[in-house]
């Protein structure tokens, strides 16, 4: 495809989305848009989001990330000048051998070939297997229709000849259980049929998936039928993980109120409040007998208006709570945490 009509997609999109930012032209081509280091169950992560073309589809409700992309083409030496840049930083280079999981991303689709060069991908890739010595897991970022067979299988011969065992792992936005909210209310485009069809497609490739939702994604919602929602959704990922034997990491991310979407607006208006972190535990520990792996985002990454994120006074202790659950998967102590007697006897020494 052109990048032209690559171009007239991201625009049209935008509109549909209601989306009122602006691209970041101004961003250094050869350096990548964000990167930060985190703890997870699987280790010390390492999380690199790529300067490229924004995000064809562009029309989610609640997603700003294409305002920290470029409306137009980004070529593939730029892309490789970024990955230079990441793999010449001494805090990349310092943990290079204790890094055990590497996700990237690009606000979008790092499978889709028209917005991330495929030689870029393969540099990527070398580089991985060169520098990461005890990686457990590569994940990428991507819209499922991006995902073809023969990129899975030449993307696990690659990690196979790393010096380690690194498990693929593809990460799709699903954002809401509910096929109304999520297709029409939300914009985001993804059946349940071709959620399925990606998990057949890796599950002979032994993929993990990693699932993003998000807790109370559009105004007028409820507390309560969001973490409804959240739950519906982990019985569904559940059965899937079980049918398809897929390991299955559900990404829970709180919602906030992005400035240059609907969502900013409603905000305003009174009709979006983010969810309570209360809620989001109570839905974390629903998953408890369920086989999935859970990680909550508590990071709004500068995206969200002043005021509009979902951490409030006093949420301290279930940050807090929440950052040890992400680490352990410890349901019995994030229940604890928040019991009201832990919380009482914490608070009053
Ligand atoms: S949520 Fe993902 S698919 Fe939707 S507009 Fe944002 S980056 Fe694109």
């Amino acid at each position: 495809m052109t990048t032209d009509n690559i171009e007239k997609q991201i625009k049209t999109g935008s509109l549909a989305g209601g989306k009122t930012y602006a691209f970041n032209e101004e961003h250094d081509q050869k350096t990548p848009a964000q990167m930060w280091f985190q703890n997870s169950v699987d280790g010390l992560t390492l999380f690199i989001v790529f300067y490229t073309q924004a995000c064809r589809w562009s029309r989610c409700m609640g997603c700003n990330l294409p305002s920290k992309s470029s409306y137009h083409h980004v070529g593939y030496k730029d892309i490789i000048a970024q990955i230079d840049h990441v793999f010449s930083l001494p805090e990349v280079l310092t943990k290079r051998h204790v890094i055990r999981k590497l996700i990237i991303s690009n606000n979008g689709s790092i499978l889709d070939q028209d917005t991330f060069s495929s030689t870029a991908l393969l540099y990527l890739m070398a580089k991985i297997n060169l520098n990461f010595t005890n990686l457990d897991i590569l994940t990428l970022e991507t819209r499922p229709e991006f995902v073809e067979i023969e990129e899975l299988e030449f993307l696990s011969r690659t990690l196979a000849e790393g010096d380690t065992p690194t498990l693929l792992e593809l990460g799709i936005g699903f954002e809401a259980f509910d096929e109304t909210i999520r297709n029409d209310t939300f914009n985001k485009g993804l059946t349940l049929e071709t959620f399925e069809r990606f998990i057949g497609q890796v599950s002979p490739f032994n993929c993990r998936v990693k699932c993003y939702f998000m807790q109370k994604p559009i105004p007028n919602f409820s507390d309560s039928d969001a973490l409804a929602d959240i739950i519906h959704a982990i019985d569904y990922l559940n059965d899937m993980s079980i049918r398809y034997n897929v390991r299955i990491n559900m990404h829970l991310n709180p919602t906030y109120a992005a400035y240059g979407t609907p969502l900013e607006q409603s905000f305003y208006e009174g009709t979006f409040v983010p969810p309570k972190l209360v809620d989001v535990v109570q839905a974390v520990l629903y998953a408890e007998d369920s086989s999935l792996t859970l990680f909550v985002g508590l990071f709004d990454e500068g995206l969200a208006v002043e005021g509009g994120s979902f951490i409030r006074e006093g949420d301290e202790h279930l940050i807090k709570a929440l950052e040890t659950f992400n680490r352990t998967q410890n349901f019995k102590q994030l229940q604890q945490a928040v019991s009201p007697r832990t919380f009482c006897s914490n608070t009053t020494g």
